[in-house]
């Protein structure tokens, strides 16, 4: 069990003060973990992506060309817009040598006047532009009498958020969540403790989130280091522990001829890929060995891992054993159901769909046939491990990750019970020598290969300027009876709503064609999302304006256009996979990247990547190479799945330390008692390790 010292971090963020529902709802949304509620600990656990340095104060004179700086000066007046204009509000504050403008969209003027009296002295902060050869401010982040300036942060930290969700609210919560860190010990041994120089855990929580100095919540900085080593220390250890654990822990040598498998062959309309051959071959070959497959299928969306896995589920049943199939949605799981069950049905094999949302007569029955193995095979979401679910005799387990199970997620479903054989299916492009360090030793096939018939996508870097040509090519298209998907971001630095934006974009796209546009976005119910989807794949909906709800999955093969709003804001492994959603079809495709202009030198190069190859491999490479140049926001999304702190781009070099210290501390340790233990078990837990710490009991 958990030792109680953790419990204030692991208790849910709604109780922090200044978190209600509404807002627990929004951080659900950021920081739980597979639809989970979100705990202090993954508030703590949510970094900073850049700060905000406030301490620039240059006389308005000396204004620079952009970033963030605090002014103070005399309001000299207001400029309202004319009655009825929909132009900004502005306000002119100048401090005897030259002015600034304060600009507000849609303001109130009692507000305006009241934040804002004439011939007072005001210290605002926030980001400068320049407009017209003139200086300004727009929506400031605070606008302060003299008196109160000592209020102001000099150094704020900057977080990925949500709609809805104002950095402001956000960063209270974070406040919040600091407070609540207990006296911990520290799992670090002496030696390399000394030699790092690192702060403590906690001291390093706190430098992140309260910096002082914008190094502080760097990346490359000691605190976030020694945090991502704690995570890396966590991961190594647990590896080290399961590894060890599973060699006594045998796998099954399936025995079977592939007759199953060929009967789904057989009802194909399509021959396999070379690389799922060999994907198949790999796969076989794991599952006739004494040893316990834990294998990585790697491939681009659309590359057919779903055969793959299902050809391996069907040697297992013809092994005499079940398998069962794991999805991060319902939607994807309901996907994989309609594309498994009439094949599986040619095979002459039962498969059952398990969700959250099953009729309880339909679920009691599914549950009756799989606990006595009349069902051989099963697809689900991850409540499929959980609870009741109890396997006649569990032989495969396949888990679809699309970016969301983590490491210890699979673990947790390897102690069910037996161990089964593990094959885990992901979409993300890590390079071999990653997964083998990250991962530990897992096994890696790869799917390099389009299936056949697939043509190219033709990809178009194209300025928000120009979105009046773009509709009208788009509706040529739908006039040819073409499908369009048309996102919008959903992750926003600013307290302008995305979900505004998506709206926006949705009724703007209704006034040109019509009804045929749908909108889906992910804080529509499960029911309306549906009807939506259902919709767009049926063909009376052509164009979805979605944010990126759809990136997990959806297959509509008949959709050839995909324009992606804000390219710019989005990381390359995110952009890849929402072009994976066309090209589906044997019909021609077009992705087109609308971007907001001038696009930055570094920009420019990422989304010229994605015009030049769909090669998700070479695609993940460059990206790791051109982040090194900044653009902190969207690494996230390529990060490595299953960690949240650690990334392969700047703490590689941490891996063989954590790995040498994991080590270290399991052979002197090696019962794992004492103190030192007892602290590396909370290591643990707080990273989520929980099947590890079980293993160290027993070992
Ligand atoms: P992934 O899971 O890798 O994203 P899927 O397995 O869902 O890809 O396959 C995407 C689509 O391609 C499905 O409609 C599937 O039936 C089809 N498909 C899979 N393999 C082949 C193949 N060898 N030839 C033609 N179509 C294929
Ligand atoms: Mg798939």
């Amino acid at each position: 069990m958990r030792p109680s010292l953790l419990d204030p971090l692991f208790a849910p963020a709604e109780t922090l003060s200044g978190v209600g529902p509404r807002v627990a709802a929004l951080l659900k949304r950021i920081i739980g973990e597979n639809g989970a509620e979100p705990l202090v600990r993954d508030l703590l656990f949510h970094l900073p992506s850049s700060v905000t340095d406030r301490r620039n104060r240059p006389p308005l004179w000396q204004l620079p060309p952009s970033g963030a700086v605090t002014v103070e000066g005399v309001v000299e007046r207001h400029d309202p817009p004319p009655p009825g204009s929909r132009a900004p509000w502005r306000v002119v504050i100048s401090d005897g040598g030259a002015a600034v403008q304060v600009v507000y969209f849609h303001a109130r003027a009692d507000w305006m006047l009241k934040l804002y009296p004439v011939g007072e002295r005001r210290v605002v902060s926030g980001p400068v532009e320049w407009f017209d050869l003139r200086p300004q401010i727009v929506h400031p982040d605070y606008v302060l009498p003299p008196e109160k300036a000592g209020d102001l942060p000099e150094i704020e930290p900057v977080y990925g958020t949500t709609a809805g969700l104002s950095p402001k609210v956000l960063r209270k919560a974070v406040a919040a969540a600091l407070g609540k860190i207990p006296r911990l010990p520290e799992w670090i041994s002496p030696e390399h403790a000394a030699r790092e120089a690192w702060p403590s855990f906690a001291e390093a929580l706190r430098q992140v989130h309260d910096p002082r100095k914008p190094e502080d919540a760097d990346p490359i900085g000691p605190a976030s280091r020694r945090l991502a080593f704690d995570e890396l220390l966590a991961s190594q250890l647990a590896l080290a522990l399961v590894r060890g654990n599973a060699r006594r822990a045998r796998g099954e040598a399936w025995r079977f001829e592939g007759a199953v498998a060929e009967r789904i062959r057989a009802a194909l309309p399509f021959g396999l890929t070379a690389s799922q051959e060999q994907a198949i071959a790999e796969i076989a070959a794991d599952l006739r060995s004494e040893t316990r497959m834990v294998r990585l299928l790697q491939g681009d969306v659309g590359s057919g891992k779903t055969l793959v896995a299902l050809i391996a589920m069907a040697h297992v049943a013809e092994a005499g054993a079940q398998a069962a199939l794991m999805a991060p949605t319902e939607l994807l799981a309901r996907q994989h159901f309609a594309t498994i069950a009439p094949l599986a049905d040619a095979a002459g094999l039962e498969v059952r769909l398990l969700t959250g949302k099953d009729r309880p007569a339909e679920r009691r029955e599914s549950l009756a046939r799989i606990a006595d193995g009349r069902t051989s095979l099963v697809v689900g979401t991850h409540a499929l491990f959980q609870g009741e679910v109890a396997f006649r005799r569990l032989g495969l387990a396949v888990v679809d990750e699309q970016h969301r199970f983590g490491v210890h997620q699979r673990m947790a479903l390897s102690s069910k019970g037996s161990t089964p054989d593990m094959l885990v299916m992901t979409a993300t492009p890590i390079p071999r020598t990653l997964v083998l360090s990250w991962f530990g030793d897992m096994e890696v096939s790869r799917l390099t290969e389009k299936p056949a018939g697939r043509q190219p996508i033709d990809t178009r870097l194209v300025s928000l300027d120009r979105i009046g040509e773009l509709t009208d090519r788009i509706g040529a298209a739908l006039d040819a009876g073409e499908k369009v998907y048309w996102v919008c971001p959903l992750v926003s630095e600013s307290e302008q709503s995305d979900l505004a934006a998506a709206e926006e974009r949705f009724a703007a796209l209704r006034r040109l064609f019509g009804d045929r546009v749908v909108l889906v976005h992910g804080r529509m119910s499960a029911a309306k999302k549906d009807e939506a989807m259902g919709r767009f794949r049926a063909g009376s909906g052509m164009v979805l304006v979605a944010t990126t709800v759809i990136e997990v999955g959806v297959d509509v093969p008949d959709a050839t256009i995909m324009v992606v709003e804000h390219a710019e804001r989005f990381g390359l492994a995110q952009l890849h996979q929402l072009r994976g959603r066309i090209g589906r079809g044997t019909a021609r495709s077009t992705c087109v990247l609308l971007y907001r202009s001038p696009l930055g030198e570094v920009a420019r190069a990422r989304l010229t990547v994605m015009r030049e190859t769909e090669d998700g491999f070479r695609i993940a490479e460059e990206d790791l190479r051109l982040r090194g140049e900044g653009d902190l926001l969207g690494t996230r999304q390529s990060g490595v799945p299953g960690f949240r702190i650690a990334r392969p781009d700047v703490h590689a070099d941490l891996l063989p330390l954590a790995r040498d210290e994991a080590r270290l501390a399991l052979a002197r340790d090696a019962g794992m008692a004492g103190e030192r233990a007892a602290a590396l078990r909370l290591l643990l837990y707080l990273f989520g390790r929980d099947d590890a710490v079980r293993l160290m009991r027993a070992g």
